[in-house]
């Protein structure tokens, strides 16, 4: 069983986070990687974390529907004022 640089798990997913964000240096994203084609739950763990973010960050990008627009509308109705955008 080969031996990588990182022999604590834990420290590695401590790292993801640092490692999705790009803060890590090359080199320390390349013991992680080392220790990722070695350590399959850790694999899993990475990929997780990859999965989550991409989800999280497409929805965000989604996150002012129309709905949002229509509360603002009737929060706007409700004062009785019809509000303009001036012209120039
Ligand atoms: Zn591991």
């Amino acid at each position: 069983m080969a031996m990588g640089k990182i022999k604590d798990c834990n420290e590695v997913v401590s790292k993801l986070y640092e490692f999705l964000d790009g803060e890590l240096t090359e080199e320390r994203k390349l013991v992680i990687r080392e220790h990722l084609d070695e350590c399959s739950p850790c694999l899993e763990a990475f990929e997780f974390e990859t999965e989550l973010r991409a989800m999280v960050s497409s929805k965000s990008r989604e996150i002012c529907p129309e709905g949002l627009k229509n509360k603002i509308a009737k929060l706007i109705n409700s004062d009785g004022r019809e509000v303009q955008i001036p012209s120039e």
